[in-house]
């Protein structure tokens, strides 16, 4: 399913085949989760080129997760974007998603490392919560104190809190799950951030207890280009039972409608909603076809 016996990886600097690619199974960042990545989509604009969609803002985040995490990071975000288009160009991919993964060598102590590695992946990959509107339940786990852990770092063993979320979410018979943060107010879903609409109007919980998305931000710009007004608020499951409609977003799920919370269905239809037209704004900018139709309205070539 993500590789097969052709696949190759950027494996610290060079491109090796996946299935030969080797890894260390006394890394620190196997046993103790102590590792960071990035999730990066490219795709293919409407004029035909393979472009990876806000390939700075992922590449800076990784290296900030790292320095925030004391791993040694030695890497240029110009060198690993390169090295990314190399990548899609060696796996004939236009559309996909990439996974960088910076991890640490053998070390089974809590000590401070002298060098990190890094891998990454590309593969092709279908939005990942689905295409249809999701039935979502609010999670008995929490998202994890951020006097406990850099909230805010993309690490790889904040995902274990995901995974248990999601499982118990679908276990139930749900789609995925809604978790909230150590004050009951709602943060982000397992692995993409929230919004809700109401009277016109879109909310999301800022940042604080959440992974501030980069796929948040396109969407409080895309907000701010297309007049709707937004408020990042603290605010309870119980508000947002009262929503008009909510999404979840992230470079993985890209913008997904939600159904329900807790079986409480939202009242617009979702194609009468902002947050459609909001959806629809993503994928038109993701493809560059948004900038297509300014310039020809601009007269630009
Ligand atoms: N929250 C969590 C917990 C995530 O895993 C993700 C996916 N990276 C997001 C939010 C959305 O982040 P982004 O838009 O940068 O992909």
């Amino acid at each position: 399913m993500y590789y097969n016996e052709n696949t190759i990886l950027y494996l610290n600097g060079e491109f090796v085949k996946a299935s030969e690619a080797k890894a260390d199974f006394y890394s620190q960042s196997l046993h103790y989760g102590y590792g960071v990545f990035e999730g990066i989509r490219s795709y293919e604009t409407v004029k035909g080129e393979t472009k990876i969609f806000k390939a700075i803002a992922h590449f800076e985040r990784l290296r900030a997760s790292a320095l925030s995490l004391n791993m040694p990071y030695d890497y240029t975000t110009r060198e690993l974007i390169d090295a990314t288009y190399t990548l899609l160009e060696k796996n004939n991919l236009k559309d996909a998603y990439i996974r960088p993964l910076v991890y640490a060598p053998a070390n089974m102590s809590f000590n401070l490392n002298h060098e990190s590695f890094i891998v990454i992946e590309a593969w092709k990959m279908e939005p990942f919560l689905g295409k249809k509107l999701l039935r979502v339940r609010t999670s008995s786990f929490q998202r994890p104190n951020p006097k406990a852990f850099k909230i805010e770092v993309k690490a790889t063993g904040h995902y274990v809190n995901s995974i248990l979320a999601s499982q118990e979410a679908k276990a139930a018979g749900f789609d995925e799950a809604l978790l909230l943060d150590m004050h009951g107010y709602v943060a982000e879903g397992p692995g993409a951030n929230v919004f809700y609409e109401k009277g016109g109007k879109m909310f999301t919980p800022p940042p604080g207890n959440i992974l501030p998305g980069i796929t948040r931000d396109t969407l409080i710009e895309l907000c701010d280009e297309m007049n709707i007004p937004l408020e990042e608020k603290h605010f309870t499951p119980a508000e947002m039972y009262e929503a008009d409609a909510a999404f979840f977003c992230g470079t993985g799920a890209e913008v997904i409608g939600i159904q329900s919370l807790d079986d409480n269905a939202f009242c617009l239809e979702w194609n009468e909603t902002f947050s459609k037209m909001l959806q629809d704004a993503y994928a038109d900018k993701v493809r560059e076809n948004q900038k297509v139709l300014l310039n020809e309205i601009l007269g630009v070539e």
